[in-house]
């Protein structure tokens, strides 16, 4: 039996998790659940599968009383959610938390040794280097939750490194692949939100329209991967059918196809390294018929190149380039700002950061800190 912490369970993960675990019950114990905002769904989620605890950020004293009658303990603040993720009764964490939120928790699980399987980029994207260091120091295993690296990384298992001449990354492309730069400029947030493939939150829906998503991908490969970033490539791939490729040194390459559901990588992650029958739908490729692919423009998607940029400046700045990301896509999100402002005022937050080698974490939350107060400035700036 593996003992499961579910940290983001009402989100596009959390709910896809669930559907695998349930359909594993003599697998998989389920010891906690944490939720945000969606506080019905956390209880009525609670109630069905009976955590032993819960972890509430809103609605607390109400999720309490109705969880109390089932003897669910519920927790709530940050040290709540960090309780959770370092539970000694938990042997791994799902982390399918939102953006900056995920980071703390995995800190803590993995200063217990915890395996942590992550599908919240920002959490490698700010301390990748950190994070990676201890997890090798107290023998936690990360494991990535996403259609692209899960299965490379179960692929990679045990290759040479050395026999890898560079790995792919699919990219859908998002809903503007088409689009020209003078109507980039008035891309609404409602058709920003209308992501071809994937249903997922907010968040994660404009990063992907921005094709920031892919490049928290490749900063996270390497991570993930063991993979030096001059050894990580992105290819647009509108149908979202290839998942990953791997060219090896003599040119052959090796790809991972699948219909696209994100039961699929959340599967592979917890049955690991068992091949099992999972819930998704067997890929048809006859009616798939074609598969088409791009090279990725960085000039309309500016983003991408931003995100290979910090990786070569190193130190605080990736941290600088997710701070600087959340705020501007919130900011997009609240009809505050346009859509290209995104990668404009990333840009000016990266140019207005000196960066600095971060051995601490504090190191790394200062810079985050800075990049949140000096993006909301940038924001004022470009507010219409
Ligand atoms: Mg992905």
């Amino acid at each position: 039996m593996k003992r499961v912490s579910l940290l983001g369970s009402t989100g596009s993960i959390g709910t896809s998790t669930i559907d695998v675990l349930n359909a594993y019950p003599d697998r998989f114990e389920l010891i906690s659940l944490a939720a945000g905002r969606n506080t019905d769904l956390l209880v009525e989620q609670a109630k069905q599968l009976r955590p032993k605890r819960v972890y509430a950020a809103e609605n607390v004293a109400d999720v309490a009383e109705q969880l109390k009658p089932l003897g669910i303990d519920v927790v709530y603040g940050e040290k709540g959610l960090e309780e959770l993720a370092a539970d000694t009764d938990v042997d791994l964490v799902i982390n399918g938390l939102s953006a900056g939120v995920g980071l703390r928790p995995t800190l803590a699980a993995v200063q217990k040794g915890t395996d942590v399987a992550i599908a919240n980029k920002e959490t490698l994207v700010v301390a990748g280097h950190l994070i990676t260091k201890w997890a090798q120091k107290t023998g936690s295993a990360l494991l990535p939750l996403d259609s692209e690296t899960t299965p490379l990384w179960q692929t990679l298992q045990g290759t040479n490194r050395n026999d890898i001449k560079r790995i792919l990354l699919p990219a859908s492309g998002g809903p503007f692949f088409e689009w020209t730069k003078e109507q980039m400029a008035t891309i609404t947030r409602e058709q920003a939100l209308n992501h071809p493939t994937w249903q997922m939150g907010p968040k994660i829906t404009i990063d992907s329209a921005t094709l920031m998503n892919k490049g928290f991908e490749v900063i996270e490969a390497q991570w993930f991967l063991d993979l030096p970033v001059s050894k990580v490539d992105v290819i647009i791939h509108r149908q979202s059918i290839v998942h990953c490729l791997i060219e090896y040194v003599d040119y052959g390459l090796m790809a991972h196809l699948s219909t696209p559901d994100m039961r699929l990588p959340i599967h592979q992650a917890l049955v690991h390294p068992e091949k099992l029958p999972s819930q998704i739908e067997p890929l048809d490729l006859a009616k798939v018929g074609t598969l088409s692919f791009f090279e990725p423009d960085t000039e309309r998607f500016p983003c991408l190149q931003l995100a290979y940029d910090t990786i070569e400046m190193g130190g605080t700045a990736p941290a600088v380039l997710n701070a600087a990301n959340e705020i501007a896509v919130y900011a997009f999100l609240d009809n505050r700002i346009g859509f290209l402002d995104i990668p404009a005022i990333i840009y000016q937050a990266l140019e207005d950061h000196n960066p600095i080698p971060a051995t601490e974490i504090e190191t790394l939350f200062d810079a985050d800190h800075w990049a949140r107060k000096h993006a909301q400035k940038l924001v004022l700036k470009y507010e219409r």
